[in-house]
């Protein structure tokens, strides 16, 4: 199949499914991870429609929109870059000059390193990534620690909360893991009415994500086709 063929077959699964949880289609952002794969993956996708790409590296992401504006091809100019991977607080000001959005806030030193890196009057999306799972080693804040967090965030007038985002546990039903997002999520909208993104759904559960709420679905390998080694 075609890199084409696999975004159609992923956008149709995504209305189907959007039509079976009764939601419409059309309020639910498909973001395509391109991580680990080159640039002209990018510049392909771009061609065939796809304006929104998310990658979890801040090197890869920097070196991807580097080698792309080399090009002069203003119309990748519509690309949004959604920083989606676990951010080192030393990183932070690359990551806010490449990224037009990041998913992965997970701790009030990160905040604070992304407001402090602001250098423009532009706002930056951001989402506050919660921790579905027992570990602690993996990205995002507690669910118990979200709304502290997000009040923290609304407190930084560089950055502009639009909701949480969240990895489902391997471990166990995603529809289970999405629920309690979902729950987080309710509770950061009575402090932010406007946080109205719920980031959740990869390519083996972005169904259970829809019919869960999510609003941004963060799809890769069903559209790129396996990745490439990291190396
Ligand atoms: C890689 C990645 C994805 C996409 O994963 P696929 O299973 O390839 O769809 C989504 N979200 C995050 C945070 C990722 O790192």
């Amino acid at each position: 199949m075609t890199l084409g063929a696999r975004l159609s077959a992923i956008d149709e699964q995504i209305a189907d499914a959007a039509r079976a949880a009764g939601r419409d289609p059309g309020e639910i952002t498909r973001i395509v991870v391109t991580k680990f794969h080159p640039a002209s993956l990018v510049r392909e996708l771009h061609a065939l429609g796809v304006r929104e790409v998310g990658e979890n590296r801040q090197q890869e992401l920097t070196a991807k929109r580097a080698l792309l504006r080399e090009g002069r091809e203003p119309a990748l100019d519509e690309l949004r870059w959604h920083f989606i991977g676990q951010a080192q607080t030393n990183k932070a000001a690359a990551i806010r000059r490449d990224a037009d959005v990041v998913h992965s806030v997970d701790r009030e030193r990160l905040a604070d390193a992304l407001h402090r890196a602001a250098d423009d009057p532009d706002v930056l999306d951001v989402l506050v990534q919660v921790n579905l799972t027992e570990d602690q080693g993996r990205g995002g804040t507690s669910a118990a620690d979200a709304e502290r967090l997000a009040e923290h965030v609304l407190g930084l007038d560089t950055l502009r909360l639009r909701g949480v985002m969240a990895v489902a546990p391997l471990d166990e039903e995603p529809a289970a893991a999405f629920a309690r997002l979902r729950a987080v999520s309710d509770g950061v909208l009575r402090l932010a009415p406007d946080a109205t993104w719920i980031s959740a759904g990869m390519t083996g559960d972005f169904v259970e994500a829809i019919d869960a709420g999510a609003t941004h679905l963060r799809i890769g390998s069903a559209i790129t086709g396996p990745r490439p080694d990291r190396g």
